[in-house]
């Protein structure tokens, strides 16, 4: 039979029509007996197009998925949408058209696009976070929340343009200006927000981190480990001269103490709070995005607090780095042993009293002053932060900084002015978002009650969808009395619905455990299918959520299990994050106009293409150069395979696996040695670190291989490499395979087909026999593997139990190795 030319048009569209008509085909079973394997990539924004960076990280999935279920697994491989958020109010803004639609027609949109690629997502199970069946469930771990003491209210911080007199969100700021209005720079307002208390997990996020070594990436770890940020030190109390009040402050270097030379207040510090330079400092800080690289500023505050250790006098100041929200809002500064401090205090004259010095260096004479060094070396250039040993320090000195930390928080635990104390670096999550698409927040002001929370039987608080979106004043929501406007569930009276809405993180922090139970309408899931499919097996997505959504995720799962409703500590057993599409050397972005849509490379290279170039350009973890080239050399690859097969599938049709013949010839073998050295690699990618773009290019090399000698193969030979060949290549281009196996005369879906088995002794590396000569004469023959390189041939050579004893006494003038062929050793 002539061969087919590959037309991947016609191809794609067949399986297209078929696979859209056979129902269950992604369907994970119900009481399997099968293992479980729970494969996920992060669920997308519907911005309404997939890009390459998308193709890329669900290309992955999708072949982890389809390998999976040829392994025998049960497998869950779902999809939803993270709906809610603000791309759709700017839409809204910009195009007149409701968040809603605008936001469901571009779902429509993508899922055909995934259609289009083959994703073998079980769409039942579909989960869209901006629809009331599952943003109900928001409110509820909302209200669970509340009740536990988990979710609060306090005064925060808001971006605020001052011209369109609304709040703005994060990414509306850019470079510390409204978006809408370049020159106008953002303040901060204060308001009542609500907000999850993640800190008090902050312990048990950290030390879980353990549980996910060798999951996880390394760096993602590292990342969370930073993020969270644990401290260990210790709280003192100063006292202010005069009424003795205590200023607690937070110190990771007690063991310095005695090298305070100031304490340092926030500016919100209830001492600082009524000076009018406060005040100012407080205005400045509004005026600024974070209060990182700003200059260090500060002033006298005309108090002094006492040291609780020396019981030194020593002035207290204000400083615009303080931060109020981290330890205590107050700091001790030891400008000799910290360097921020150090920069603070010679910037206003403030002493810098060494009381640390180097293990092994002698003690220098102390210098609080510039004007007043002895020595050069007594007057620090630089703070010294390292630990050492103490000196000048009463009592402590001579003690090493380990040493000194802990028996110095003892001392001031027993005397009653501090003890030993961790602080984290996370902060409590702020999830008010003062927008529209977005969760209503289920509670109800009551002037009488205060706050009072939506009762359970009441959810959903639907969002209406009648709103006017403006971008002007707070959430849309409050120009909408039909909402606010409530009785009080405890009083009955007047009473006014929150505005704001939630955090979309908060959305995308639990809609992985919905997919086992998307349509429960009686709770957020059953138990016992979490029970079953958790903790998912193999997460996939970007870096770029090492923290935020990896954190907030593994907060939620902890809450659930304290509520009883899971039983797993964490969500994710194995994550893997994939490396960016570039091209030109930059990341695809609509900004830099360099995005490839995926729609349009299916267009013009077809689905298979456009995933094959996904996988094989580059290692997964690493960023993907886009490249005409490597795309072209994907489809030639595919037409050689798909002409190939077709040429030869006459021939094999009718011989079974397995048939009988003569023994095999040494193209045969040599064939077979080929196809299972390929599937071995395959399997092992599969298995390991995911390098698909070598399991391609063995299977190129195999191509390569058989191609010129195809015509020498045994039927039924041949027969064994088209079938193993088409699945393995299954799991990367489904639709060509698929119409390869059917060509072959294959029944049935590959994706239910198992996994070919290779053989570990047929795919070992062909040997060799070498002869060994001693000054010309054959001596012996050694065995090793083909290519094996002339280090390794004289190494054998020389072990060789006869060359050994005809070598021993004697000197080796020179070795001469003809690699596969001959080793002659030369002696005298
Ligand atoms: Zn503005
Ligand atoms: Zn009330």
């Amino acid at each position: 039979m002539p061969e087919k030319t590959y037309d991947h048009t016609q191809i794609e569209l067949k399986w297209f029509e078929r696979w859209r008509n056979t129902p269950g085909l992604y369907q994970a079973e119900e009481n399997s007996a099968r293992p479980k394997y729970y494969v996920l990539e992060m669920l997308p924004y519907p911005s309404g197009t997939l890009h390459m960076g998308h193709l890329r990280n669900y290309t992955i999935g999708d072949a982890l998925a389809r390998y999976k279920w040829m392994r025998g697994f049960n497998v869950l491989h779902p999809m939803g949408w993270d709906a809610f958020g603000l791309p759709a109010e700017n839409a809204a803004i910009k195009r007149g058209l409701h968040p809603r639609d605008w936001t469901l027609s571009n779902i429509a949109e993508m899922k055909k696009t995934f259609a289009r690629y083959a994703f073998s997502y079980d769409w039942d199970r579909e989960v869209c976070t901006c629809l009331p069946e599952y943003y109900r469930w928001n409110q509820w771990f909302f209200l669970k929340m509340l009740e536990r003491g988990l979710a609060y209210r306090k005064k925060s911080k808001v971006n605020w343009c001052p011209e369109c007199a609304t709040v703005l969100a994060n990414e509306q700021v850019i470079d510390g200006c409204c978006w809408r209005h370049e020159t106008t720079p953002v303040e901060q307002r204060e308001l009542e927000q609500w907000f999850f208390k993640i800190t008090s997990y902050a312990d048990e996020l950290l030390g879980d981190i353990a549980k996910l070594e060798g999951g996880w990436p390394e760096r993602v770890l590292e990342m969370q480990r930073n993020w969270i940020g644990r401290s260990d030190g210790a709280e003192v109390d100063f006292h202010l001269e005069g009424t003795g009040q205590p200023i607690r402050v937070f110190t990771t270097r007690v063991d310095t103490i005695y090298g305070a030379t100031c304490v340092i207040l926030a500016p919100e510090h209830p001492l600082a709070k009524d000076l009018p330079e406060g005040a100012a400092m407080r205005a400045a800080a509004r005026q600024r995005k974070d209060a990182v690289d700003v200059e260090k500023e500060g002033f006298f505050t005309g108090l002094y607090a006492i040291n609780p250790y020396s019981g030194e006098r020593i002035p207290i100041w204000v400083g615009n780095f303080v931060l109020m929200e981290y330890g205590t809002g107050a700091i001790m500064a030891v400008p000799a042993h910290d360097q921020r401090d150090f920069e603070f205090c010679r910037k206003y004259a403030i002493a810098v009293r060494p009381v640390i010095r180097p293990v092994g260096q002698a003690s220098q004479p102390v210098a609080d002053r510039p004007e007043a060094c002895p020595t050069p070396e007594a007057c620090p250039t630089e703070a010294f932060a390292e630990y050492g040993i103490l000196e000048n320090s009463g009592e402590w000195s001579g003690l090493t900084s380990e040493e000194a930390r802990r028996r110095m928080a003892g001392h001031a635990e027993r005397n009653g002015f501090g003890k030993a104390a961790v602080t984290y670096r996370l902060r409590d999550w702020g999830v008010s978002r003062q927008r529209y698409w977005g969760t209503p927040i289920p509670v109800i002001h009551c002037p009488a009650c205060g706050v009072v929370p939506v009762p359970e039987s009441e959810l959903p608080v639907v969002l209406p969808l009648d709103v006017k979106i403006t971008g002007a004043g707070r959430s849309p929501l409050e120009a909408v009395p039909e909402f606010m406007n409530v009785k009080c569930p405890r009083c009955g009276a007047p009473a006014r619905r929150e505005s704001d809405t939630m955090d979309t993180f908060v959305d995308s922090s639990w809609y992985f455990y919905r997919y086992c139970d998307a349509h429960n309408g009686g709770a957020p899931y059953d138990s016992r299918k979490i029970a079953y499919w958790f903790p998912i097996d193999q997460y996939i997505g970007g870096v770029e959520h090492a923290i935020l959504h990896l954190i907030y995720s593994r907060f939620f799962t902890k809450v659930m299990r304290d509520l009883g409703l899971v039983a797993n500590d964490e969500p994710v057993t194995r994550l893997f994050t994939q490396g960016m599409v570039v091209k030109d050397g930059a990341k695809m972005s609509k900004n830099k106009g360099n995005v490839i849509g995926a729609d349009w490379m299916g267009e013009k290279y077809g689905a298979d293409t456009g995933r094959l170039f996904v996988l094989f350009a580059a290692p997964p973890e690493r960023d993907l150069e886009w490249q005409d080239a490597g795309v072209e050399g994907m489809y030639r690859f595919l037409s050689r395979l798909y002409r190939f097969v077709t040429r030869n599938a006459e021939r094999v049709r009718q011989r079974p696996w397995g048939s009988k013949g003569s023994a095999l010839s040494d193209v045969d073998t040599k064939a077979l040695r080929k196809l299972h050295q390929t599937v071995k690699k395959i399997t092992e990618d599969f298995e390991s670190r995911w390098h698909f773009n070598t399991s391609i290019a063995a299977t190129m090399e195999l191509l390569n291989e058989l191609v010129p000698v195809e015509a020498q193969i045994s039927d039924r030979t041949l027969r064994k490499i088209l079938d193993t060949v088409v699945l393995v290549v299954a799991p990367f281009v489904p639709y060509v395979a698929q119409e390869m196996w059917e060509e072959l005369g294959g029944a049935g879906q590959v994706l239910r087909e198992l996994w070919p088995d290779y053989d570990p002794d047929l795919a070992r590396e062909e040997e060799v026999e070498i002869p060994v000569q001693v000054n010309g004469k054959l001596r012996s023959r050694i065995r090793a593997p083909f290519g094996a390189p002339r280090e390794e041939l004289e190494r054998l050579a020389l072990a060789d139990d006869k060359i050994r004893a005809l070598v021993e006494g004697k000197q080796i003038v020179k070795i001469i190795v003809v690699p596969d062929k001959l080793v002659n050793i030369v002696v005298r």
